[in-house]
């Protein structure tokens, strides 16, 4: 890429937008780093119901949030990974997925201590340029000054679609219904929240991933790029 190339490209949207799969692609073709900020929420989510802490208790759960040693890596095994997720050295990447973490993690990271905290790290991140970052809040909050910043939608009944699709796909056994009760559930959460709320940045580019195919997307953002 020449030097007027995007340094950051946020992208933001609600859960199973297609934010990781579009963010992965782009940070392989572009040869960035990608980093999927959901996975610190998750992270701390994961290690609050294995301590049986009150997830609503937010003096609790920001201390945890503040003292956990998490580490994102680059993946060390080909199982679907982007990364390794790490709490100390134990590898947490796929219990991060569980059905109780996605119930939970809005609750988390809802809560204005925790935001304070795990954005702090991710800015840090981001500043170092050529990354490609995912979230809800990239563009908004924590890295408002992205040379790019795309905000990708789609219908809570696609999202649920594709989230059944993966959890079949590991070999899980899934219940739409309930899948796209959780999902609607989550948005509500994450978009009507006091701290950081899902929302387009006014810059955004506002992308619909129900009209669009995954090489569509990819090609749009890869054109705004340029
Ligand atoms: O993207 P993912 O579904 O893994 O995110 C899990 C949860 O983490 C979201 O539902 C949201 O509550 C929270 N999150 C957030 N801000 C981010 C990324 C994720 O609040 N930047």
């Amino acid at each position: 890429m020449t030097s007027s190339s995007p340094n950051i490209i946020a992208i933001d949207g609600p859960a199973a937008s297609g934010k990781s799969t579009l963010g992965r692609s782009l940070a392989q073709t572009l040869g960035y780093i990608f980093f999927d900020t959901g996975v610190m929420y998750r992270a701390v989510t994961y290690l609050a119901l294995q301590f049986d802490m009150d997830l609503r208790d937010e003096a609790v759960i920001t201390k945890l949030a503040q003292d956990s040693k998490l580490d994102v890596r680059p993946a060390t095994k080909e199982d679907g990974r982007a990364n390794d997720i790490m709490a100390g050295d134990k590898d947490i990447t796929w219990e991060l997925r569980q059905g109780n973490v996605d119930a939970n993690v809005s609750i988390v990271a809802a809560h204005a201590g925790v935001r304070t905290a795990l954005s702090a790290q991710q800015r840090k991140i981001g500043l170092r340029g050529k990354i490609v970052m995912v979230g809800r809040d990239i563009g908004t909050v924590v890295l408002p000054e992205a040379d790019i910043k795309v905000y990708l939608d789609a219908s809570a009944e696609e999202r649920a679609k594709r989230r059944y699709n993966e959890v079949i796909a590991r070999g899980e056994t899934a219940d739409y219904e309930k899948i796209l009760e959780k999902i609607i559930e989550r948005d509500h959460i994450d978009s009507t929240r006091a701290v950081a709320p899902l929302k387009p940045a006014e810059d955004a580019v506002i992308l619909d991933s129900d009209k669009m195919s995954v090489e569509e997307v990819l090609a749009h953002v890869l054109e705004l790029c340029k």
